[in-house]
């Protein structure tokens, strides 16, 4: 793009009087703060034999974290982001706060800490980071939206309950991800604890732990008062060597949403977890299809900050309109350009959502297989009673068209919720629901997301429409 006649001269290496000397041979007449369009840099550039690239034309409303690429030699370890999930009552809330208040030191003690959504704490000189909503849904709304934000799951499980239909959710989801698991078994000071039953009914869910030659580190924990959250810290700071974390903390931020809504007094407000570069008051930003530029930064601790690393959750204000949790948000050098490409986004938004494409979908599964575009076709089963799902389950996973496979990547007892339509918006899933329907907002979720719900009573009917499919003779729905 354009720039100064200065800042032509510091990448040009050469002083900004002897560029001004050959601007003026070429008719141009400019001062050091003067702007120069494309077509002098070229030529000055030419001048001094340096050939200028011309930036292929890349569509930059379209941002993806992935798809940044750093020198490796720039990277440096960042701390992990943790994700805490489980079943109901089995204790999420209480460890989240537990951790959060052991790590307050003497002196923040009295000051307000704020709730935005996420914190980081202090371990043996390390850094953790947690976000403060437990459960999946939060989590996989993200993924939903195609932001991955969570390096490893915490799954809390209560020794005196054990394994759970949420703690099953909890645990596709996160494998549905590919994010590590740690297992908690909390609630350790209950005189009915019983860990060998958690560990024997995970083993079914194929998390092994390490005493029974599996990989699945166990940590037994009381959330209430406090014991073992060191040995879990340090099983959480394990897990993330092995995992070899890294950002580049010396480029413009890119990151994600966590939540964000409208204050009265301050106007959009965003808690954002910066993933990648370092993120600074002033900066120029996109964050999802809205635009701004960060006026002040607070941090968990309530307190001012002027510049963010990797890792790192913060409150942010100065943005045009409210982004949602998912969205994701990047620096950019001008303010011009982020408002530019702020705006583009909004309006493709509202193009896409015009169009309303459609995610995996029996109809269009055929033509998807045919184009080499599928290999896998992902169902989240749903069924009355577990004997069906089991049954289910093994017919559906004996399906194989010419190498196109069923993977169940979720499977439950109950009927279709919101939780399901997420995960299968989230992963490109259709959900079967075999003698159960869906409850009315999953249904209307489902409807919004293009789920595919196909429901059924007889078990030959559901893999004889999926086989069907796969060989492009689904019939005609009328
Ligand atoms: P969540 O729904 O998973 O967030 O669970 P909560 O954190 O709200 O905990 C549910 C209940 O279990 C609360 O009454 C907690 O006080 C209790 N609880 C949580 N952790 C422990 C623990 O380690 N020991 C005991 N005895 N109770 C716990």
């Amino acid at each position: 793009g354009p720039m100064t006649v200065g800042e032509l001269a510091k990448s040009l290496k050469k002083e900004p009087s002897e560029v001004i000397k050959k601007l003026m041979m070429l008719g141009i007449m400019a001062t050091i703060n003067q702007e120069v369009d494309m077509d002098a840099i070229t030529l000055i550039a030419e001048e001094y034999g340096i050939e200028v690239e011309h930036k292929v034309e890349v569509d930059e409303t379209q941002f993806e974290l992935i798809e940044e690429q750093d020198d490796p030699a720039l990277l440096k370890e960042r701390p992990p982001v943790v994700t805490v999930m489980g079943h109901v009552d089995h204790g999420k809330t209480t460890l989240l706060d537990t951790i959060r208040h052991t790590n307050v030191t003497a002196q923040e003690a009295g000051g307000i800490t704020q709730h935005i959504g996420a914190y980081q704490i202090d371990y043996e000189q390390k850094k953790i980071t947690f976000l403060d909503t437990p459960g999946h849904e939060a989590f996989t709304t993200m993924r939903a939206r195609g932001a991955q934000v969570t390096d490893i799951a915490i799954i809390v499980v209560a020794a005196d309950d054990g394994v759970m239909p949420q703690t099953r959710e909890a645990i596709n989801h996160a494998q549905a991800a590919k994010v590590p698991i740690i297992v908690a078994i909390n609630k350790m000071d209950k005189p009915e604890a019983n860990p060998e039953k958690v560990k024997q009914e995970l083993m079914e869910l194929n998390l092994v732990p390490e005493e029974w030659g599996g990989d699945t580190i166990f940590v037994p924990i009381s959330a209430l008062k406090g014991e073992g959250l060191d040995e879990l810290m340090e099983m959480v700071l394990l897990v993330a060597e092995m995992e070899e974390l890294k950002a580049n903390p010396d480029r413009l931020a890119t990151g994600t949403v966590i939540e964000a809504e409208l204050d009265r007094g301050k106007g959009p407000v965003a808690t954002v977890l910066v993933q990648n570069g370092t993120l600074r008051v002033g900066d120029p930003i996109v964050v999802g299809n809205t635009y701004g530029r960060v006026r002040a930064m607070t941090n968990d601790k309530g307190r001012r900050i002027k510049e963010a690393g990797p890792s790192t959750p913060v409150e942010i204000t100065g943005l045009q309109d409210v982004p949602q949790a998912g969205d994701q948000f990047k620096v950019f050098e001008d303010e011009k350009k982020a408002r530019a490409i702020g705006e583009a986004r909004a309006e493709k938004q509202k193009q896409e959502e015009r169009a309303a494409t459609s995610r995996v979908n029996l109809d269009e599964l055929f033509q998807q297989i045919q184009e080499g575009d599928i290999k896998e076709i992902n169902v989240i089963l749903k069924a009355d009673v577990q004997g069906s799902v089991e049954a289910l389950k093994a017919a559906l996973e004996k399906i194989d068209v010419e190498g196109v496979r069923v993977k169940i990547i979720h499977s439950a007892v109950g009927a279709i919720t919101e939780s399901d339509v997420t995960l299968a918006a989230a992963s490109n899933a259709i959900v079967i629901g075999f003698n159960v329907r869906p409850q009315p907002q999953a249904k209307q979720l489902a409807e919004e997301e293009k789920v595919d719900i196909r429901l059924h009573r007889i078990i030959y009917n559901v893999t004889e429409e999926i086989e069907n499919a796969m060989k492009g003779m689904l019939d005609p729905e009328y």
